[in-house]
């Protein structure tokens, strides 16, 4: 499964980033320009990652975009395959209708657990944080932030749950979803629609379960409905050009 919060915590960026001038761009850098140009589509679902390629358009060796490729294969947003190389990941219409399927049955759950516990106040103010920051992300047009947060509210409601379970399942359920929305959410329309989680945070304020979870069901189908699952055949990419 992805994990697509982790990887900050076991590098040195202090101390490659001194590095970098001297050799060309360092690991970190890669790997945020690599998984920046994913989720912004200009590296679309099946592309070819060759080595070579990659090595010359950010002036370092084979070697060090062979640490890199790894990482973000570890993240699922990249897929090794024996003797023909890296490919961006490429989702199946089928796996992206599961994982959706699969948060509408477990969602409501979640939601009805939430309105139980006896410190909802704060809970919810602490949702309300969250809410505002993916606000802030929006009026900066800030793509990969809203992406982050938008699953971040998922996982941080099941947390609150207070069933542990569930909210690993969560986890799992909101990389998967993080990297199809990444990968197919239609360029015109935001992952997760911010109003609609200040809804369900405001349902979940009043101890509305039953309010709150026909406002999650609905937003998980929207959540579905602004994916773009038409499988595009888009010819070769040029790596130069979508990563200049
Ligand atoms: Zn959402």
């Amino acid at each position: 499964m992805p994990r697509m919060r982790r990887r900050k915590t076991k590098y040195e960026p202090a101390r490659r980033s001194r590095r970098a001038p001297r050799e060309g761009l360092a690991e970190d850098a890669i790997y945020d320009r690599l998984l920046a140009a994913i989720f912004e589509h200009r590296l679309p679902p099946g592309t070819k990652l060759g080595e070579d390629r990659l090595a010359a358009i950010y002036g370092v060796s084979r070697a060090r975009i062979r640490r890199v490729l790894p990482r973000l294969a570890h993240e699922g947003v990249v897929t090794l395959e024996p003797n023909r190389g890296a490919f961006v990941a490429k989702p199946t219409v089928a796996e992206a209708h599961a994982v959706l399927e699969t948060r509408r049955v477990l969602e409501p759950g979640v939601v009805e657990r939430f309105v139980q516990q006896p410190d909802r106040k704060a809970l919810v103010a602490r949702l309300r944080q969250h809410v505002a920051a993916e606000r802030r992300a929006r009026a900066a047009s800030d793509t990969r932030s809203i992406v982050r947060l938008s699953g971040e509210f998922h996982i941080l409601l099941a947390d609150m749950a207070g069933n542990l379970l569930m909210a690993k399942i969560m986890r799992e359920l909101c990389s998967l979803t993080c990297l199809i929305i990444a990968l197919y959410d239609k360029p015109s329309v935001p992952s997760c629609l911010g109003e609609e989680h200040a809804e369900i945070v405001e349902a979940l304020a009043a101890g509305d379960g039953g309010r709150a979870t026909q406002l999650m069901v609905q937003h998980l189908e929207h959540v579905e409905e602004n994916l773009d699952l038409t499988v595009v055949e888009s010819g070769p990419v040029d790596l130069e050009s979508a990563l200049d």
